[in-house]
């Protein structure tokens, strides 16, 4: 359950963010993300007073009216959705990050329709770390080319990877995916050492995630509390 107001629900995240460092002995310092789909903009706002700068979005629409009814407050969006191609020049100009590139097609759009104007954009490589085909992300041997079309690509700037692993109930096993995601983050680092960002872990395995060397946490229910089932 979140705490009553968003304060306190921030201040109970950073406390699990930050023992799960110190446990960790990791010295990367890991961001939030608070992952707002699905809540209302007041909600976002709300968080955003007390101190939250990151918001994450899965939906290209839903985002774009929330973005516009908050703009005034300066903050920074990532998006964290499957993007459809046709969406991919929407989202060009509307967010400040795409966690979710995962083929070439995406790359090629999000390069030609980025507005000169808001500077580079931010991605991450999204990668299918347990394989499901049931769910979007590139495999971990396609990592490479994506990784270097996105260096080529003028407009774009590679910040690092992002993976939402299969829900296994067995903590052993979520944390075996999120050890697989680092040693590829470290593959690429060795690629490119520019990169600072491996997006992974949720309201429910965010420890698990930091044990493993996360640098950025996704947080929905934990800080807004549950959703209503779309
Ligand atoms: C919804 C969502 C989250 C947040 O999940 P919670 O369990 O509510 O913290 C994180 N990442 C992605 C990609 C999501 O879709």
């Amino acid at each position: 359950m979140p705490e009553s107001s968003p304060a306190a629900a921030l201040a109970a995240i950073a406390h699990r963010i930050e023992r799960a460092r110190d446990a960790s002995a990791r010295v990367a310092p890991v961001r939030l993300l608070a992952v707002g789909k699905t809540q209302a903009a007041d909600a976002l706002a709300a968080v955003a007073g007390a101190g939250q700068r990151a918001f994450g979005e899965n939906y290209v629409q839903e985002a774009a009216g929330k973005i516009e009814a908050l703009d005034a407050l300066g903050l920074e969006w990532h998006l964290i959705g499957h993007l459809q191609s046709n969406k991919a020049k929407q989202a060009a100009a509307l967010f400040d990050w795409v966690q979710t590139v995962d083929r070439r097609k995406l790359v090629d759009v999000l390069d030609a329709h980025r507005p000169d104007a808001r500077g580079p954009l931010n991605v991450l490589v999204q990668v299918n770390i347990d394989d499901e085909t049931s769910k979007h992300g590139c495999a971990p041997s396609e990592v490479a080319g994506l990784v270097e079309a996105i260096r080529a690509a003028p407009r774009l700037r590679l910040r690092g990877l992002m993976a939402i692993p299969a829900p296994h109930a067995e903590p052993a096993r979520r944390r075996d995916a999120f050890a697989r995601m680092r040693r590829l983050f470290d593959t690429v680092a060795g690629v490119d050492p520019g990169i600072d960002t491996l997006s992974m872990g949720m309201s429910d395995d965010l420890e698990l995630a930091i044990a493993e060397g996360a640098t950025m946490v996704r947080v929905g229910s934990a800080l807004f509390g549950a959703r209503a089932r779309r």
